[in-house]
Order: C-alpha cells, then sequence, then structure tokens
C-alpha cells in the first residue's frame, strides 16, 4: 500500500487528503490545527504530531498551506519534514508559493537527492474534494513519472518544464484572474453609479466577449451581494497576484503592467476583508446603495 503524508488540511487540502484515503493509500495528516483532521482520522487517516513525524516512513509527502512562509515552516522548520527524510523520496508542493521560493525549495530538496514536484493546483474545494483538479507541474520528467502515483488521485497532470514552471504558469494565471475580477467589480460599480438596469446588464455580460468564466462566474455573485461560502479569499488573492508581479517585475521590469494595479487593489481588500470570499472587491469599489 503507497504510503503519503499531508499536510495542510485547509479548505483545498482538507478533500485533497480524502482522495487518498478513497484511494486506498495510507495517509498520516498534520494541520497547524488538529481539529480540521478529526473526520479524515475517522476516515483511517492516521494524525502525526508535526510534519517530520507525520512524514517519518512516508514514500511522498504532498503540502498544500497558504504561503511562503507556512511552506517554509512544513518543509524546513526545527520539525519540517526534511528534520527526518530520507533520500529517494517524492515531495510535493502543491500550495501556490513564490517562483523564488519553489526554486529554492527545489534546490534544498534536490541536495537531499528528494525528487522535488513543484505543483500548484487550479480548481476550487469542490474539485480537490472529487479529484478534479488541474495539476500544474514543474519536474525533471524521471521525477514526475514516479511521482504519477501519487498524483493521478488529484486530478489531471498539466507538465510545463524543469522545477519552477509549474509556479510560472499558476501564476500567471491568478494573476489574470486577478486582473479580470478586479475590472468586473469596476465595471459593475460604474453601472450601478450610472442606475443602469442591473438585470440587463448581467445579461449583456453573460453573453458578451469578455465572459470568462471568472467573470461568468463573479459577475453572479456581485450583483447580487452573495458571498456565502468564501471559496478563495482576498488575502489569497492578493498573495497570488503579489507573487506574480515579483515575478513579472524580475522579466519586464519598467514596463507599465496592468498586474501592479490588481495588486493594489487586492491589498485594499485585505486589509478590510481578508478572509471574505474575492469577489467582495465590488463592496471595495461601489458606493453604498442610496449614497451618491
Ligand atoms: P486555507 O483554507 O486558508 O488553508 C490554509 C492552510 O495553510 C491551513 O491548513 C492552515 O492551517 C495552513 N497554514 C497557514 N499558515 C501556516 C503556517 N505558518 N504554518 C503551517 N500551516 C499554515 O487556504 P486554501 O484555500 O486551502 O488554500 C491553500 C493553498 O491552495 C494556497 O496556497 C492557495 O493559494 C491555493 N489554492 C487555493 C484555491 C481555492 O480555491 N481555495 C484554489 C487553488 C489553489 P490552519 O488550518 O491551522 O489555519
Amino acid at each position: 500500500m503507497p504510503r503519503v503524508a499531508f499536510i495542510g488540511l485547509g479548505r483545498m487540502g482538507h478533500g485533497m487528503a480524502g482522495r487518498y484515503l478513497d484511494a486506498g493509500f495510507s495517509v498520516q495528516v498534520w494541520n497547524r490545527s488538529q481539529k480540521k483532521a478529526d473526520d479524515l482520522i475517522a476516515r483511517g487517516a492516521e494524525w502525526g504530531s508535526s510534519p517530520m513525524r507525520a512524514a517519518e516512513d512516508a514514500d511522498a509527502v504532498v503540502t498544500m498551506v497558504a504561503d511562503d512562509e507556512a511552506s517554509r515552516e512544513v518543509w524546513l522548520g526545527e520539525k519540517g519534514v526534511l528534520a527526518s527524510w530520507q533520500p529517494d523520496r517524492i515531495a510535493i508542493e502543491c500550495s501556490t508559493v513564490s517562483y523564488d521560493h519553489a526554486r529554492d525549495l527545489g534546490r534544498k530538496l534536490g541536495w537531499r537527492r528528494i525528487s522535488y514536484i513543484d505543483c500548484p493546483v487550479t480548481g476550487l474545494p469542490d474539485a480537490a474534494a472529487s479529484g478534479k483538479l488541474t495539476l500544474l507541474v514543474g519536474a525533471d520528467a524521471a521525477d514526475l513519472e514516479r511521482a504519477r502515483p501519487f498524483l493521478e488521485p488529484l486530478g489531471t497532470i498539466r507538465h510545463f518544464g524543469p522545477v519552477g514552471s509549474g509556479t510560472i504558469y499558476k501564476l500567471i494565471n491568478n494573476l489574470m484572474g486577478a486582473i479580470q475580477i478586479a475590472g468586473l467589480a469596476e465595471g459593475l460599480a460604474i453601472a450601478e453609479q450610472a442606475g443602469l438596469d442591473m438585470n440587463l446588464v448581467l445579461e449583456a455580460i453573460q453573453s458578451g466577449v469578455t465572459a470568462s468564466p471568472q467573470v461568468l462566474r463573479h459577475s453572479k455573485r456581485m450583483v447580487a451581494r452573495d458571498f456565502a461560502g468564501a471559496t478563495f479569499t482576498a488575502a489569497l488573492r492578493h498573495k497570488d497576484a503579489a507573487y506574480a508581479v515579483a515575478l513579472a517585475d524580475s522579466l519586464l521590469a519598467d514596463k507599465p503592467l496592468v498586474g501592479r494595479a490588481a495588486v493594489e487593489a487586492y491589498a485594499r481588500a485585505k486589509a478590510v476583508i481578508p478572509d471574505d470570499d474575492e469577489g467582495k472587491m465590488i463592496e471595495i469599489v461601489s458606493r453604498p446603495k442610496g449614497r451618491d
């Protein structure tokens, strides 16, 4: 039975860890707050008291935590995975991290002869729980073949090239998302303030040329101000856009990138509603109803 350790049981990681239980793997789990592991333990997972302990006997470790800082902590911290891990094992980082961090982690694990799979994902928590994520992989081809049995329960693999290339694409994807969502919020706020019929505006947006999947999903929610069940928060969107712009600055320095404005827009949202749905951007840019 393949042995996997899963670290980080938030909105995404919880469902991903469950996929390994469904597929018959032996699963060790760890999360900063233990309570989120309760139902996985009831389904057969075992609790590790730290990332190091959870990883001890695992063939592969998969991590899904918030950001660079959390990733550094669970891999390289005092009780991190690397504190006990042996060579020739497989490390799969699914969190969205910065390009510099992905490369740095790849180097540090490579020195230990551990196969490193840079593997951010696209898809919402429901896709995570049903094995329908898209895995944006940056890895050596031989490492990817070794890791394939640990990736297949999670979704569809897209191999972009060497370590770091999965993260490059993920950051591009999420920067474009930030621009689209912030742009949509502004467009809708202008329409509301100008007194347009918002049902008609919604109908026109949904059937028009700007109707990307992001715009389709968020336009309905923004017009209805219905943000129940946050799937992706303002703080996470800001983090991804900021990592993407840091990468852009290294490749396209001095170009007038609109992504910088999206980072500023999401910095404002993060300051007031960090844990709310990213679509609440509409509330940041619109005037309260009934006021000029
Ligand atoms: P989340 O629900 O906020 O979960 C974040 C996870 O990171 C939790 O397990 C949290 O532990 C852990 N964590 C945070 N800081 C930590 C630290 N310093 N040390 C150890 N653990 C720490 O976020 P999520 O939505 O699952 O997102 C997880 C990752 O997936 C992020 O990188 C995000 O950008 C990416 N992603 C999200 C989506 C989405 O739709 N939500 C889609 C694709 C990719 P606690 O439970 O103890 O707080």
